[in-house]
Order: C-alpha cells, then sequence, then structure tokens
C-alpha cells in the first residue's frame, strides 16, 4: 500500500532547493513582488474602468443597422469588441451624451468586413492581444504575485517557535516540550512493562552518561518503538524523557514531507541542530515509516530522481551518522509498520534498538484502566477487573477513549457518577467503532483462534529440539497475527535432525489440525503455517536431500542463483522426476499433519481445557502453561513417524487431500 499521498513529488516544483544562504534573499525580493504586483493591479483596474467609463455599449443588432443606416463613421474592430464612432450630427442628435460605442461581435462574422466597406465606414483591427493591461496582467503580474505570495508563505513557516505557517515550509516544526510541559512519567504508561524495562536503560543512559562514557562505552543513538497504534508509543517516549528530566523535540515523519522537495532535507538538519543545543535530550520521530519508507518500494508516481522522500530519508541517515553517540542525544523512533522501513535505518549506529509496545493483555488493561479512571467521578458498581476481561483487543488509547465516552454518557444523563451501566454502554459503542476496523474478534473467532494456538502449543511440547513453549497469547499482535505461540530452542542450533525437521512441520499444521479435530472446519488463520511448512518440506527434499524416496540430490539450484540471477531454482529434470518431488514434498507436509491430528485426537481433554483457560486468562505462560503442557501424552509411535517411518493413523481430516485428485485429474 502506498499511503504517503502528501509526499508531494509528483507536484509540480515551483523552485529548487534553495540554499540558505540565498533563501532570505529570495525572500525578501518576493516580498518587493508582493507590494509591486499589488500596485499592478490597483492601477491596471482603476485605469481599464477610466477607459470604458464614456462608451456605451450597445448591442450588436442595433450596430448592424446603424451601419446599414449609413449613420457609422469609422470603427475599430478587435476580436471580441468592436468600438466605433457615429457621424457628427447623428451623435448630437441622439439622446445619448456619448460619441463612442462599444459592442460585441458574433464570433467570426465574416460578412462584417464586406457590410462596412459598403456603407464607406473606415475601419481598422486591432491585434487579438489587446495590447491593454489585460497582457500584463496575465503575462506578468500573475507569475510576480505567484512567486511573492509563495515568499509570504515561506516568511510565514520561518515564524518563530510555533511555526504556525500556513504550509510551515521551512524550518522545522520540532515542537520543544520541556519537562514542565510533559510531566509524564513511567507511572502513567501501564501494561507494557516489558517496553518500560528495556526504556528505563534510556532513561539511565540520559542521566548517568559518565557511568557510561568513563568506561568507553558507546550510548546507542536511536531507538525504535514498534507497535500497533494507540498502544502508547508516544506516551513512552514522553516518560523517558520525563523520567530524565530532558527535553523531549518530537516532530511526525510526515511532517518531514512536505510539498516542496529539499525542505524535508533541511528540516532535518534543523532539527538535528536544535538537539545538539539542547542535549542531553530526547528526539522523537513519530511515524517513522512515512519518511524511511524503504526506497525501492516507492510510489509509482515518484518521477525520475531523489524524490523528496528519499532526499529527506538521506539527509537523517547522514545526520545520524554524523553525531556522536555520546553527545547526549537519544532518537526514538515510532512505527506501526515495521516492515516497510529501509533496512538502513536499522544499520548499527541509527536505529538498532528495537523496543515493541504491544496491545495489553487483561492484566495490562486493568492496569492502564487504573490510570485514567481517577480522572472521572466513579460509581462504588464499576468493578475494573470486569471491565478489563470485557475489553479484549482494546489498545491503551481505545480505554481511554473508553473512560472518556463513559464519562460523556453519564453527564448526558445528567448523572452525578459514571456507572458500570454507563461502561457498558460505552464498550458497545468503542467496540462498533473497532469492528470497522476489524481489530475485534467475534466470540467465535476467539475460540477458533484459542484452539489454533493450543494446537501448536500441545504438538510443539512433545517435538524433539523444538525448545520450550513459553507463551501462549490470543492477544492480537501487530497487524495480521491474532493470536500467537512463542517456542524457544534451549540452544543455538546448527545442525536439524530429520525427526526435529518433520516434527517442526508438525508444530506448523498443528494450528489448523486442532481447528480440524474440535470444530471440523478450517479457516484462513493458518495460511502462514502452511506456507512456511510447505517451503521447509521443500527444502527437505530439494536442499537437505533428506527424502528416502529421492536421496541426496540438490534439487534446487539456489546457490548457484546468484550468480546467474533469476530463474527457475529447479534443477532440469525429468518431469517424473519433477512429478515424485512434487509428491514427496506434499508426502511430507501431509505425515506432518497426520501426526499433528493424532496427537491432538489422542489429547483432546487436554486441548479442551486449556483452549478454555486460554479464553479466560488470554495468555497462559510461566507455571500455568507448564503444568498444562504436563499433561500431554505422546502417542505410542511418535518417534518412528517422525522418522518417516511406521504407518500415522490415518484421520478423515487428513484424507480428503489426495494426490491422485491432482495428479490424474479427470
Ligand atoms: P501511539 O503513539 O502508540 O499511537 P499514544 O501514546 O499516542 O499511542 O496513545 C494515545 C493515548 O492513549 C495516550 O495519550 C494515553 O492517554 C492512552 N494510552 C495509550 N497507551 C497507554 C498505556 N499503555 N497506558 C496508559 N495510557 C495509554
Ligand atoms: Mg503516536
Ligand atoms: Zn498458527
Amino acid at each position: 500500500m502506498v499511503f504517503n499521498n502528501h509526499s508531494g513529488s509528483n507536484q509540480p516544483n515551483p523552485s529548487p532547493n534553495q540554499p540558505d544562504d540565498q533563501k532570505s534573499n529570495f525572500r525578501w525580493v518576493g516580498g518587493g513582488f508582493l507590494i509591486l504586483a499589488a500596485g499592478f493591479l490597483l492601477f491596471s483596474v482603476a485605469s481599464s474602468s477610466l477607459q470604458s467609463g464614456d462608451r456605451e455599449s450597445v448591442p450588436y443588432s442595433r450596430f448592424l443597422e446603424q451601419v446599414e443606416a449609413d449613420q457609422v463613421k469609422e470603427a475599430t474592430v478587435a476580436p471580441n469588441r468592436i468600438r466605433y464612432e457615429l457621424k457628427g450630427n447623428q451623435a448630437e442628435a441622439g439622446s445619448e451624451s456619448a460619441q463612442t460605442f462599444e459592442t460585441v461581435p458574433i464570433q467570426n462574422d465574416q460578412s462584417l468586413t464586406e457590410l462596412l466597406r459598403q456603407h464607406d465606414v473606415e475601419f481598422s483591427a486591432v491585434p487579438p492581444q489587446d495590447g491593454g493591461w489585460g497582457g500584463v496582467l496575465s503575462w506578468v503580474l500573475l507569475p510576480l504575485l505567484f512567486f511573492g505570495l509563495w515568499s509570504f508563505i515561506l516568511r510565514r513557516g520561518q515564524g518563530g517557535a510555533g511555526g504556525a505557517g500556513i504550509l510551515g515550509v521551512g524550518k522545522s516544526k520540532a515542537r520543544l516540550y520541556s519537562e514542565g510541559d510533559t510531566k509524564v512519567t513511567f507511572d502513567d504508561v501501564a501494561g507494557v512493562d516489558e517496553a518500560k524495562t528495556e526504556l528505563q536503560e534510556v532513561v539511565d543512559f540520559l542521566k548517568n552518561s559518565d557511568k557510561y562514557t568513563r568506561l568507553g562505552a558507546k550510548i546507542p543513538k536511536g531507538v525504535l518503538l514498534v507497535g500497533p497504534p494507540g498502544t502508547g508509543k508516544t506516551l513512552l517516549a514522553k516518560a523517558v524523557a520525563g523520567e530524565a528530566s530532558v527535553p523531549f523535540l518530537s516532530i511526525s515523519g510526515s511532517e518531514f514531507i512536505e510539498m516542496f522537495v529539499g525542505v524535508g532535507a533541511s528540516r532535518v538538519r534543523d532539527l538535528f541542530e536544535q538537539a545538539k543545543k539542547q542535549a542531553p535530550c530526547i528526539v522523537f520521530i513519530d511515524e517513522l515509516d512515512a519518511l524511511g519508507k524503504s526506497r525501492g518500494s516507492q510510489s509509482p508516481f515518484a518521477g525520475g530522481g531523489m524524490s523528496e522522500q528519499e532526499q529527506t530519508l538521506n539527509q537523517l541517515l547522514n545526520e545520524m551518522d554524523g553525531f556522536d553517540a555520546n553527545t547526549g542525544v537519544i532518537l526514538l523512533g515510532a512505527t506501526n509498520r515495521p516492515e516497510v522501513l529501509d533496512p538502513a535505518l536499522q544499520r548499527p549506529g541509527r536505529f538498532d534498538r528495537q523496543v515493541v509496545v504491544d496491545r495489553p493483555d487483561k492484566i495490562g488493561r486493568k492496569a492502564i484502566l487504573e490510570v485514567h479512571l481517577p480522572a472521572i467521578a466513579l460509581a462504588d458498581d464499576v468493578d475494573v477487573a470486569k471491565l478489563a476481561a470485557q475489553t479484549p483487543g482494546f489498545s491503551g488509547a481505545d480505554l481511554a477513549n473508553l473512560v472518556n465516552e463513559a464519562a460523556l454518557l453519564a453527564a448526558r444523563r445528567n448523572g452525578d457518577e459514571v456507572t458500570m451501566a454507563d461502561f457498558s454502554e460505552a464498550i458497545e459503542r468503542v467496540i462498533a467503532g473497532l469492528e470497522k476496523k476489524s481489530r475485534v474478534l467475534s466470540e467465535k473467532e476467539r475460540t477458533t483462534v484459542a484452539h489454533h494456538e493450543t494446537g501448536h502449543a500441545i504438538v510443539g511440547s512433545l517435538m524433539p529440539g523444538a525448545g520450550k513453549v513459553e507463551k501462549i497469547s490470543i492477544v492480537p499482535r501487530g497487524v495480521g497475527a491474532l493470536g500467537y505461540t512463542l517456542q524457544l530452542p534451549e540452544e543455538d542450533k546448527f545442525l536439524v535432525g530429520e525427526d526435529e525437521l518433520r516434527g517442526r512441520i508438525a508444530i506448523l499444521l498443528a494450528g489448523r489440525s486442532a481447528e480440524e479435530v474440535m470444530f471440523g472446519r478450517i479457516s484462513t488463520g493458518a495460511g502462514d503455517d502452511i506456507q512456511k511448512a510447505t517451503e521447509m518440506a521443500e527444502r527437505f527434499v530439494t536442499v537437505y536431500g533428506m527424502s528416502h524416496k529421492l536421496g541426496p540430490i540438490a534439487y534446487d539450484k539456489r546457490q548457484q542463483q546468484f550468480i546467474e540471477g533469476m530463474g527457475n531454482t529447479r534443477r532440469a529434470v525429468s518431469p517424473q522426476v519433477m512429478e515424485a518431488i512434487d509428491r514427496e514434498v506434499k508426502e511430507i507436509v501431509d505425515s506432518g499433519h497426520r501426526v499433528a491430528l493424532a496427537i491432538l485426537e489422542h489429547n483432546r481433554p487436554v486441548l479442551e481445557e486449556m483452549a478454555q483457560k486460554l479464553l479466560e486468562a488470554e495468555v497462559l505462560d510461566g507455571e500455568t502453561l507448564a503444568a498444562e503442557l504436563d499433561k500431554v501424552d505422546p502417542p505410542a509411535h511418535l518417534s518412528e513417524w517422525l522418522m518417516g517411518k511406521g504407518e500415522v493413523p490415518d484421520h478423515e481430516a487428513a484424507q480428503r487431500y489426495s494426490l491422485e485428485q491432482v495428479f490424474h485429474h479427470s
């Protein structure tokens, strides 16, 4: 998606980037032009009204009549008007005091010349451009006006600290928040304890920088806050500045991108200048993706050459490399789309640290509500834990909004206190809004996700070398994931055994298998799992040569591809071998699927119980999770199955998919 439609690199470019020293000069001239232009305009309006003051316009038909009656003495014909004089006595005889008349001719009246000649009118023509002030106006004045206006805007953009210019072109709009302004501390941010712990370190860098520099350590320059909108990234950044008692400078990535090329880059320069003066300080760049979007992935409308966004990004990278790590300036960036960021931004010495700020779980939501509730007058019946339970998928901002909504509802019914009933209604309202953004799951969807993730966890706990299942969660994470299972390997692995690889494929398919075992239907939620499982099975056969049937042949030429460029990565093989590879890949995925189904069928009561607990708590980890997974029992021949031996019991869910349907398609 290209969302950066304000980047304006496709706008006409009225002026190339002005170097700073020329800019002020240019601005002065622009101001002069403005005055001059206004003068011209006034003068021309006045003079044209003077000229036309004593002339009477008449209908064209009357003019023709007068010509035919031989009353016209002479005429000046222009394409869009005819001025003429009547013969002396006629003018005096007429009641009009005017001597010259004016009329608007019918366009292209070819017969007019002929007519005038027949009646002995002395006539002449004027060139189409009527030579009056209109010409000056359109050719000289309008551009002058434009430049004047532009320079005016430029100057307004400079307008002091507030930077309240019309377009604000020019200087950086980084607003300065002194500590007195924000007063935000870590106590104001709840439910994101991991992020707080990591940022505590940044606070320490700012507060006790000597401690680190004394030992020659380099203080990190950039920390990237990654998380969905409304989870408190901006709030956290302010809190870091508040905790460290340093100034907080903030600017949004989208503010860098303006209509005029080169402005963004000069803003970046200004921002860093300001920051260095204020050090130690925090510079917060919100919506970093608006400016740091990968240079390859830009709008197709961006014309040739370097786009505005690219220039700005390059300037940012330069500035980040240019300042000494220990000057005390720490950059915090925020984005909800880390995947579109230019990789150059995340290299060492730039935004090389990432802090994930995720949506809160139930306990986190309770903590966030407790931050916001003291601001309103609460009735005794309000149960915070219950509110937290009723708001799955809400972000911090949604919860703050909920509290305010409830207070508004109470005020509307002229209540003295905000009651639980107000909250219930407010929850419905907020959810209705969120559903439009498809961020709140229905009860059925949550149940599906809970069983899916439990399936991963149960199968994962039995597989060799897969590590410990640390956490399962049905708190929506990031943009796509509805839930997740976190399984960490116990040690770094460089070699993976056949059984482990088959085991990983089974783990990947376990989410979908759980849906099949429990509900007999499948959902799109397993798409990513299937993608990964299939790729793994393909490598199993074509790269690692682990297939019992096809043996150690490198069917995949991916290693050579760097030299040969794009194209089919498969070695040239006969159609029979091609088909055999496809069958083998499918057989490996299928057998993983059958293993997962067998395990889950065998442990069905645990699956049901765990999923129920997960629905309740939203997150299972630590001892609760370990206790549940202890109940999981491996089926009899599991280790044989994982070596590709023995018959994995067929499950009707797996029977549905037969390769014969694919190959012997009738
Ligand atoms: P983001 O920058 O991640 O989009 P913000 O920091 O702007 O989110 O959050 C908007 C508002 O929502 C905050 O000002 C605060 O009132 C509330 N909020 C968000 N997250 C939290 C949180 N973790 N704890 C307390 N309040 C929060
Ligand atoms: Mg924000
Ligand atoms: Zn899954």
